[in-house]
């Protein structure tokens, strides 16, 4: 039995069972320790105590892990001799199981990243499957061209072949939705692959690996390697037989594997932070883009690459929205992922992440600025875990760290502005570009400034969607690539062209 504080929702008893077991990695199809036999512990960060110990991959178990790999993808079946149609079947078998066990992957992600169970019941775990579902019709329909060439005589066209071994590494903030937007596309081009979790939340990447093998996956499709970003993380990024690596996580560890990635020059996509400018005019929908921009930011405690952390609100209502946002986030009931009376965010991730917020809100107060919400961690019955207030911030200009650096936890800085020109300059003025938003009646003004905003995503009088049609990605230094829809296709594809001498020259 594992212990729950009594005040968590009764684990589901698949949970307690997974809890109560050995956490191994999970290599050509087989559950087995770390060659080491070390292990690292995972936490609940609602409570700061232990959640469970799991097998830590070295450069030995990625090694093994990357044979598996290999050998699937060259000789095993997955690539050689089911067809297209079964691929797509074993994708779509696993979305089925997702759904079936949706109660489980949202308890084990919920325990291990802190989040509301709700949140996890009801966006994670169901935009996951979707996900797989999306990409489950895409193994019949990746195809190549004929190419009206001007050789005389010659035929040309061009096939997508899978790329080969993929290492994804993936973070902590949604752990089983960023592991799926990866893994999908990756298997529905016919890679294979090893899947790095996040330290601070590897439960729900070992649960998906359960349901791999429930679906009938041949061996060393799908690997899991649990272990430290610096040790297996970085293992698999040098490896000279991994053909590709997607990474989400953050700029400074996306710098250190495009630099270790320069021996061996394998594809690489990188899906990276950022400080999205959201931007509310005064001729808004303002009861409208107050919700809106709250959420903009607290949605995920703000540990969201997209979170719209840099406000820009016109001069004349100014005022108001602050006042309304700050409003909301004092009632935003902040509390224990698993607590039964569900509250709408839970804690940060970590010690070290309440750390890093913590640092920037005093970075914030020291440079001038004024937290007219929150700016506190959270102390009484939650002392033991990493909660931090829903903080907004006034008196903040842009060259403040706290306006220019990604935070990652629940804190906004508003800025008023009074040229809608100067706000654009004001808001391309970033190294990120990932997402941006902003809220207007006037169309006009809306079409001009979609066109204008350097990022990835725009979002006009609304934030956050995402759809597995829809690409994603940054701009600047937010990353490299797209992923979702046919782009990501293309993330793990290669192009080969093919010509042939018809002999009627
Ligand atoms: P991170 O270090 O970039 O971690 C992301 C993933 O990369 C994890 O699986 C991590 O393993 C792995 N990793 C770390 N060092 C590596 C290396 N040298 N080679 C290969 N893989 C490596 O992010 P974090 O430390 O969790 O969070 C720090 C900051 O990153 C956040 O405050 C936020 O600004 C940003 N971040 C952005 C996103 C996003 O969605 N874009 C997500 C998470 C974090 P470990 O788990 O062992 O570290
Ligand atoms: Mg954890």
């Amino acid at each position: 039995m594992v212990a729950m504080p009594s005040e968590y929702l009764a684990l589901d008893p698949e949970v307690e069972r997974f809890l109560s077991n050995e956490h191994n990695l999970y290599i050509n199809g087989e559950w087995i320790p770390a060659q080491s036999g070390k292990t690292f512990t995972t936490l609940d960060p609602s409570t700061g105590s232990h959640l469970a110990d799991v097998a830590e991959g070295d450069q030995v178990d990625v090694d093994c892990a990357v044979t598996a790999a290999r050998k699937a993808f060259d000789a095993g079946p997955w690539r050689n001799k089911l067809t297209a149609a079964e691929r797509s079947k074993l994708i779509w078998r696993l979305a089925d199981l997702i759904e079936e066990r949706a109660e489980v992957l949202a308890q084990l992600d919920s325990l291990d990243n802190g989040k509301p169970f709700t949140t996890t019941r009801d966006v994670d775990v169901p935009y996951s499957a979707e996900h797989f579902r999306y990409y489950a019709g895409w193994p019949t329909k990746i195809e190549g061209a004929t190419v009206p060439v001007s050789a005389p005589g010659m035929f040309n066209y061009t096939v997508r072949e899978p790329i080969g071994v993929c290492g994804l590494i993936v973070p902590w903030n949604y752990p089983l939705l960023m592991a799926a937007w990866k893994i999908a596309p990756a298997l529905a081009a016919g890679n294979c692959i090893i899947l790095k979790p996040a330290e601070q939340t590897p439960l729900s990447a070992l649960y998906l690996a359960q349901l791999f093998e429930e679906a009938g996956f041949p061996p060393g499709v799908f690997n899991v390697v649990p272990g430290f970003g610096e040790i297996a993380g970085a293992a698999l990024v040098e490896h000279p037989c991994v053909d590709k690596v997607g990474f989400t996580g953050s700029v400074e560890v996306a710098r250190q594997i495009v630099r270790s990635s320069a021996d061996t020059l394998k594809r690489i996509s990188l899906e990276l932070g950022g400080k999205s400018p959201n931007i509310v005019f005064a001729d808004a929908d303002l009861d409208n883009a107050i919700v809106g921009a709250t959420w903009a930011v607290f949605g995920n405690n703000g540990q969201s690459c997209t979170a719209g952390s840099r406000l820009y609100v016109e001069r004349p209502v100014f005022d108001r929205v602050v006042e309304g946002m700050a409003d909301q986030a004092r009632k935003i009931d902040v509390g224990p992922g698993m607590r039964i009376n569900q509250p709408q965010l839970g804690p940060v991730v970590s010690q070290e992440q309440l750390d890093r917020i913590m640092g920037y809100v005093r970075s914030g107060i020291n440079d001038g600025g004024t937290a007219v919400a929150g700016g506190q961690r959270m102390g009484g019955d939650l002392s033991a875990g990493y909660f931090v207030e829903p903080t907004i911030f006034v008196d903040i200009s842009d060259e403040m760290r706290i306006a220019k650096e990604e935070i990652f936890g629940p804190v906004v800085c508003a800025m008023p502005f009074d040229d809608p020109n100067d706000v654009l300059e004001r808001a391309n003025r970033s190294e990120y570009g990932l997402a941006a938003g902003f809220w207007t009646q006037d169309l006009q003004k809306a079409h001009r400034l979609a066109g204008a905003l350097q990022a990835g995503t725009v979002w006009i009088n609304t934030w956050g969607c995402t759809d597995a049609a829809s690409p994603f990605g940054g701009y600047k230094q937010s990353g490299h690539g797209r992923e979702m829809g046919k782009e990501a296709i293309d993330l793990y594809t290669e192009v080969k062209s093919i010509w042939i001498d018809t002999g009627t020259r």
